[in-house]
Formats: C-alpha cells, structure tokens, sequence
C-alpha cells in the first residue's frame, strides 16, 4: 500500500533511534551500552537472480538485519514491498528487538525484506525468488541463530518453501524450527495466523479498561483490512465493540451504526477489496484517521499517523497494529494532545509471541491446542500491557517510552550479566 504512507519526516530508523536515546537516558544506561545496543549486530545485502515466466531473467536485492542476540537468537519477519530498503529493514529489526524483549521472550531482533512487487509476480515466480533469497541468507539464519517469520506480503506459503530450501541444502533434514509462521501440517502453531490481530485486541481490551471505556459499544476505526487488521476487526466486533471503519489500499468504508466485519471480510475474498461493501458510505484512507472514534487502529504500513494529520485525530486512543505508523512529530503531537498510544513493539507482538510457541514446540515436537495457545498468549500480552501501563504512570512517561524502558532495560540487564568480550 504504498500511497498509505508519506515520506516528508524523518525515517522510521532515525525515529527508532531517537526513541532509544531518549529510553536509554531516563534508564541512565552507561555509553558503552548504549553503542552497543544502539546498532544492529549484522546487516547483509543481497542481490540475486531470479527467472520470470516470460523468460527473462531478474535481479532482486534483498537483506537481513540482525539487530542484537543478546537475549538468544534474533526473531523477525520478511517482508516483500517495493519499496523495502537497507534502512527500513534495519528499523524493523530494531523494532524487533525491543518488541521481543518486552515480550519476555528469548529472542533478539530481526529483519529481512526483499525490494519487489509480489502483486504483480505469479507464484512461480514468487517460489523462485524465496527459493533463491532463503538460499543466500542461509548462513545468517537457524533454529539456534536467527529465525525468519511472515511480514508483509509473505505467509505460511513462503515459510514453507524456505524450510524446503533451507533444509534440501542439509542433506534433505527436516529443520521446522528454522522459521516460524509455517503451515500446521509442518510444524506450524495453532493461532499462528491470527496472532498479530488476537494479540492487539488482547491490547486494546486493556487499554479501554484503563480508560474506563466498556468494550460495548466502543467505537475503533482500523486502517488496513489484511492479516492484522481484519483479525482485529472480527475480534473487537465479537466483543460487543462497534468497527465504524475500515479500508484497505483501493480505499475505505464507513457506517456510524457499525460494520460486520466477518461479512467485509467475505466481500473483500470476492471482490479484492472491502471498497462497494453494501449499505456503506465511503471513506478515503486519510478520512478514516480523522473519524470520530474510541480506537484508532493503523494496521498496515508505517508513518500514515504525520504532523499534517495528527492535529486533526479526534480518536480518544490508538493501537498501533503495524509497525511504525506513527511519525516522530506525530508522537508529540499525540503526547502532548494526551491521546494514549499503545506503541507497534506491545500492541502488535501478538505475531511473534505465538511465533515464539511455535518455536517452542517446533523444538519439542508437542504441539498444543488452540485452547492453550490462546490463553498462553493473553496472559503474554496482558502481563506485557500492565507492566507498560504501570511504568508509565511510575516514570510519568507516555506508553510508547514506557515500552522502550521495560525493553531496553532487560536487553541491557542481559549484556551486562554476559560482559563484554572486546
Ligand atoms: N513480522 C511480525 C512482526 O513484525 C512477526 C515476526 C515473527 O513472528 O517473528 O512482529
């Protein structure tokens, strides 16, 4: 969805980076920590070819960032976007490893993309570029080392074509631990696919309690109707919460009295789009950010939340679903309006919690019943949710800070108890 964001501010990176120099002072960390936990560990680039149906041969670059393996080995997704550069990867990466670390899991950050358009690739073409892109980040990556997982655009069937590659590459051993988000009938985790969206309504139930709104009848307008966001929807609707808005990147919907999200979701697998739901007006994309609502949810790219909009946000709180929908000056502007933001690394690490199960159970081969994995994952973002909560209101910091301090605080406690091997 590329026309969902903009690009006037500064990068998600240095944003990324601004909010750790802030985290890592009011922690009081010493210099060598924050050099240390400031920049990612490993950054490869990769270009490789790949052979289109027509014939032609392609070349695509692709990278993977591993941001620190303190806590274990590094954990996070690949994406597939035109518009995926070094410098973006590096900031999802740095995402990652506090997203992770805040979890309580034990895993560091990672990031992989590669630069192409998958709307416009046939499957087979598709196959052959994460065939080829597994294969030159094989060295980087492993069960015990770093552990490639679903981001935008990709899913369990590329998940399931990288243990393929990756363990036809050694001698033909069935290596599911290798990445997560895989199909079931591979080692795959139930709850897996809904995890992101089940985790951030989990958030969102948390935060309204802590603003003594009720769920019934509140209010959320969500911004992108993919895995993330669409999870959401069917969730916060099932509660007795009213989906006011949504849209994806051929435009929005909007019905005050409230949509059905499972039947949006039914005309979006028909049509490719939730635009021409019936008995809906429509919105634009940056309508839908300025809606009157309880929950504003931006749940598909980064910075759609930038000084030029943020003004005019009339939600009482926001749940950042995607990772970075928020520019910098827009994160003032909310701070300063006391409008509550539960930050990407709590309210969407829903994806890498259960993701986590399934490495666990990858390592075990015992797998649990989506009762259990369900209950797992509320108390994980629950405990997460109430020690961000209770930090901020300690500290008198906003969510997003609050998040950054739990999460820096235990990667450095980690490096200091390892020392520095320099
Ligand atoms: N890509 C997801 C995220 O940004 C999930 C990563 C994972 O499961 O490792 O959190």
């Amino acid at each position: 969805m590329p026309e969902l964001r903009r690009r006037t501010e500064i990068s998600m990176l240095e944003t990324a980076r601004h909010f750790f120099d802030r985290a890592a002072e009011k922690l009081g960390l010493e210099e060598a920590m924050v050099a240390l936990l400031r920049y990612p560990k490993r950054k490869l680039i990769v270009t490789f070819p790949v052979r289109m149906d027509d014939g032609r041969v392609l070349h695509f670059e692709g990278y993977r960032v591993q941001h620190h393996p303190v806590l274990g080995p590094t954990k996070g997704g690949i994406r597939y976007h035109p518009e995926v550069t070094l410098d973006e990867v590096q900031a999802l990466a740095v995402l990652m490893a506090w997203k992770c670390s805040l979890m309580g899991l034990p895993f560091g950050g990672a990031k992989g993309g590669v630069r192409c358009n998958p709307k416009e690739m046939s499957e087979g073409e598709l196959e052959r570029l994460t065939r080829r892109y597994a294969a030159e980040i094989a060295p980087l990556i492993g069960q015990d080392v770093d552990i490639p997982a679903p981001d935008v655009y990709t899913g369990e069937r590329e998940m399931a074509w990288i243990v393929d590659t990756i363990s036809m590459h050694n001698n033909a051993q069935f290596m599911p631990g290798l990445v997560t988000g895989k199909p079931k009938v591979l080692g795959g985790s139930e709850g897996r696919d809904t995890a992101t969206g089940r985790g951030g309504f989990f958030v969102a139930l948390q935060l309204l309690e802590h603003l003594d709104v009720p769920v019934e009848g509140a209010t959320a307008a969500v911004q992108g109707f993919g895995n993330a966001g669409s999870v959401f929807a069917v969730n916060f609707h099932r509660a007795g919460g009213k989906v006011i808005a949504v849209s994806d990147s051929k435009g929005g919907i909007y019905n005050p009295q409230g949509l059905d999200p499972e039947a949006v979701l039914q005309h979006k697998r028909e049509t490719g789009s939730v635009v021409g739901f019936p008995g809906a007006d429509s919105v634009s994309n940056e309508e839908l950010l300025e809606l009157e609502c309880d929950l504003l949810v931006p749940a598909a790219l980064e910075n759609v939340l930038h000084e030029g909009n943020a003004p005019n946000v009339k939600a009482k709180a926001i749940v950042e679903l995607a990772n970075g929908p928020t520019t910098l000056k827009a994160d003032a502007i909310f701070h300063e309006r006391g409008i509550p933001v539960a930050p990407d690394i709590l309210a969407n690490a829903g994806g890498v919690t259960v993701s986590y199960f399934e490495w666990v159970q990858d390592r075990a081969f015992y797998f649990w019943s989506a009762e259990e994995v369900d209950r797992k994952l509320k108390q994980f973002m629950d405990r997460a949710f109430r020690k961000v909560w209770h930090r901020s209101r300690e500290e008198k910091v906003d969510l997003r800070m609050a998040s950054y301090m739990v999460a820096i605080e235990r990667v450095a406690e980690a490096a200091r108890a390892r020392g520095l091997y320099a």
